[in-house]
């Protein structure tokens, strides 16, 4: 019998578990954390044996393969011992993905993997197909593999995931754009991350698609200077192409070698250049898969975008509040400004990861009247802005932040949180951060 080890008792490690011990593998899961309760309960149920708080090396350098989770650093000892002695490490996209013949979608790219992921799902199950929706999203795929069948997967990966990939390919792949994140865990090289995010089509032969933002520089040099086997389908909001997916007059034409449909974006569910991208992206997926215009048309006029992100909230006193609370990086915050139509209040700040706010001084000359910083650490921002806007405001906590607002806010204008940092300073993660707001708004 065959022994799988898994790193890391949380979603995607309890799922990768359960898939291999219904492939009859000899499984145990180590966890260096806590895993928590409802996970217990699960492997306990499948009779999976796990430790957690530790790592038994005994128990784990015997493996035949080893599953680890997205968060654990390759550079980790217990990593780099197995990779010495030889044991495939990998991710839960390159296990479970051995045991479907589903046709796969695979997301990936700096920022927009989460709306793109959601937007195709909804596309996919509006054509009625039978479809998963996994990956850094919801339930673990390993887990969906083992217990249902399906015939389409659409799942979001991270780089983290294709470090981990041996034979891993996605039919469709799409790369959404590739911005600096992460850089702690590539050695700081930028080269390192855009590497990985090119896993992605990796494996891809000339019957799979790689589909990509043609206006993003980082993304088409890479192309040049490393090609791939795949098709190349870019998508473009500045530029008509040949074959892509293209904006003209107002419409989203997607052109592919035997028909060209239209969709006008008048009544896209999404607001911003940025989801004008997403969209392109989801709906070329969609259509290369056979979907008919008309359901996808339907899907991206009815979307329910995803929580957190550019998020309508409230209209109170004709000022219009949008959570932006995912924005983690300067790049999603950059777009988020950029989709403001009104003088905007600008909530800002958190965990610093290195940061260039030259990016974002146009759009926030143009369009931003008063900054709040929301941080234990506002000194970057300071600087950057001090000069730029006439009002900014320090604190500490999302309910004097939003009270603030509220106070500077007059009749037409947004107040928008969009950080450009992680939470993790104030807040236990962004989707807290988001509710925070949410709820000082709605007790205004
Ligand atoms: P991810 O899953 O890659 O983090 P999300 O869909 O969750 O992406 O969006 C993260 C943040 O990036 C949000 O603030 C969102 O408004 C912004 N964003 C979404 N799509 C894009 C895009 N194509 N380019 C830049 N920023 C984007």
């Amino acid at each position: 019998m065959k022994r799988l080890v898994v790193l890391g008792g949380g979603e995607s490690g309890v799922g990768t578990a359960i898939l291999g011990k219904k492939k009859g593998y000899q499984v145990f899961v180590s966890d260096k954390g806590k895993i928590k309760e409802k996970y217990k309960q699960v492997l306990e149920h499948f009779g999976i044996d796990w430790e957690d708080e530790k790592h038994t090396e005994a128990m784990i350098m015997n493996a035949d393969v080893v599953m680890k989770s997205p968060g654990i650093p390759d550079k980790a000892p217990l990593v780099q011992a197995l990779k010495e002695k030889g044991v495939a490490v990998i991710s839960e996209i390159e296990f479970a993905s051995q045991y479907t013949d589903a046709k796969i979608i695979g997301i990936t790219g700096s920022n927009g993997k989460t709306t793109t992921t959601m937007l195709t799902n909804h596309i996919l199950k509006t054509a009625g197909l039978k479809v998963g929706m996994a990956g850094n999203i919801g339930d673990s795929y390993a887990k969906m593999v083992a217990e249902t069948d399906l015939d389409y997967y659409v799942l979001e990966i991270s780089s983290f995931q294709l470090d981990g990939i041996v034979a891993f390919t996605p039919h469709i792949a799409v790369l959404t754009n590739i911005t600096p994140d992460h850089l702690d865990r590539y050695d700081y090289k930028f080269e390192n991350y855009i590497a990985s995010k090119f896993l992605i089509a990796k494996n891809q032969t000339s019957d799979d698609y790689l589909i990509y933002d043609a206006d993003d520089e980082v993304l088409v040099q890479w192309l040049n200077d490393h090609p791939v086997q795949s098709k190349l389908i870019p998508f473009s909001i500045s530029k008509d192409l040949e074959e892509g997916a293209y904006i003209k007059n107002n419409n989203i034409e997607i052109k592919t070698q035997n028909e060209t449909i239209q969709m006008t974006t008048d009544a896209l569910a999404l607001e911003g250049k940025h989801n004008l991208k997403n969209t392109m992206a989801a709906s070329m997926a969609a259509k290369l898969i056979g979907i008919r215009k008309q359901t996808i048309r339907e899907s991206i006029e009815n979307f329910q975008g995803a929580e957190h992100r550019l998020e309508k909230v409230l209209k109170i006193g004709h000022v219009q509040y949008v959570n932006d609370s995912k924005a983690t990086n300067v790049n999603a915050t950059y777009f988020a400004l950029d989709s403001m139509s009104a003088p905007t209040v600008w909530i800002v700040g958190g965990v610093d990861k290195g940061n260039d706010y030259k990016q974002l001084m146009p759009l926030v000359r143009e369009k931003v009247k008063a900054v709040i910083c929301l941080g234990v650490d506002n000194s970057k921002i300071k600087d950057a802005f001090g000069n730029v806007v006439d009002l900014i405001v320090e604190t500490c906590a999302m309910d004097e932040a939003v009270k603030i607002a509220y106070k500077i806010a007059e009749r037409g204008d947004n107040v928008l949180l969009s950080p450009a940092c992680a939470s993790f300073d104030l807040f236990e993660n962004y989707e807290d951060r988001g509710n925070q707001f949410k709820k000082a708004i709605k007790s205004l």
